[in-house]
């Protein structure tokens, strides 16, 4: 009995040396990795979790959040919800491609990023869902006219706010809306100016509803040639019709207008409901894009 406690300590004496030799070892080798090799093993460990970035406020403190996925220098920006509570689909289907690019991240081309800004009017958004950040399906009110949470909490329609033909009254539909005090006077449009002028995307597509149409934009200049190019990619693959002038009433200080006036091809997806993600038609309009950027 003394012998087999005695020959059992010694058994675990032995087992923990192992471990403490065998963690050494590992000490030493990791320390012994070059610094590119490091690098490399923590670009492969971003490459499958998304950088997620609070990189604004909007009138009332909401966060305005993007997240990236993959390290290509070619950078798309997806942008939903500029107009709130009012185009809340546009945030959902924003917040449905973030869930589907985090376990489908090998999507994404090696030599392309992707950042998505779900919600670009976050007060605008929370009229409508009673929450910050995430929301689904049953958080939106059924019954109730949601035309007021398009603007942000100063009653500005922040896709008039834009350094593109401003003016400080603009129009949707048939109204008068207010276009801020001064091109981007509002936070919210200042977030989206300042993260395109820091990332410099090679193409923006903003996220409305309820036109069932891809718009092209233009400023003082006409279309790029790059933005007929992407419309009629997104269009091809969504199946929503292509339309390269916007022409059915007058849009200043549009955010996609501003895009083309610095050269950046920007194209406005609208959805054809207030209602439906339209999941199948945006998933393939945006693997198209992925696809002729890679
Ligand atoms: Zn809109």
């Amino acid at each position: 009995m003394v012998d087999l406690i005695k020959r059992n300590k010694k058994l675990f004496v032995i087992f923990i040396i192992a471990i403490i030799a065998a963690g050494f070892c590992f000490f030493l080798w990791r320390i012994n990795l070059s610094e590119p090799e490091l690098k490399e093993e923590l670009a492969e460990v971003e490459n499958y979790f998304p950088k997620h970035k609070i990189i604004g406020q909007s009138v009332e403190g909401r966060e305005i959040e993007a997240f990236i996925f993959g390290q290509g220098e070619k950078f798309l920006l997806f942008v939903g919800g500029i107009h709130g509570g009012y185009e809340w689909n546009s945030s959902l289907l924003a917040y449905e491609f973030i869930d589907y690019f985090n376990i489908n991240s090998e999507i994404i081309p090696e030599n392309v990023s992707v950042a998505i800004i779900p919600c670009a009017n976050p007060d605008g958004l929370y009229k409508a869902t009673g929450k910050e950040g995430r929301f689904i399906l049953t958080d939106i009110p059924s019954g109730v006219s949601l035309d007021n949470y398009r603007f942000n909490a100063n009653n500005v329609d922040l896709n008039r706010n834009f350094d593109c033909k401003w003016k400080p009254e603009s129009t949707w539909r048939n109204k008068i809306v207010s276009a801020g005090t001064a091109p981007f006077s509002e936070p919210e449009a200042l977030v989206i100016r300042d993260f395109v002028l820091e990332n410099n995307p090679l193409a923006v597509v903003f996220w409305h509803s309820q036109a069932n149409a891809v718009y092209a934009s233009e400023c003082e200049n006409g279309v790029l040639p790059e933005t007929l190019k992407i419309m009629r990619k997104y269009s091809l693959a969504s199946g929503y019709p292509a339309i390269a002038s916007f022409d059915a009433y007058e849009v200043t200080g549009d955010a996609e207008g501003w895009l083309a006036s610095i050269g950046i091809p920007a194209l406005t997806v609208e959805l054809k409901t207030h209602e439906d993600i339209e999941w199948g038609k945006n998933l393939a309009g945006v693997k198209a894009l992925l696809e002729y950027y890679k």
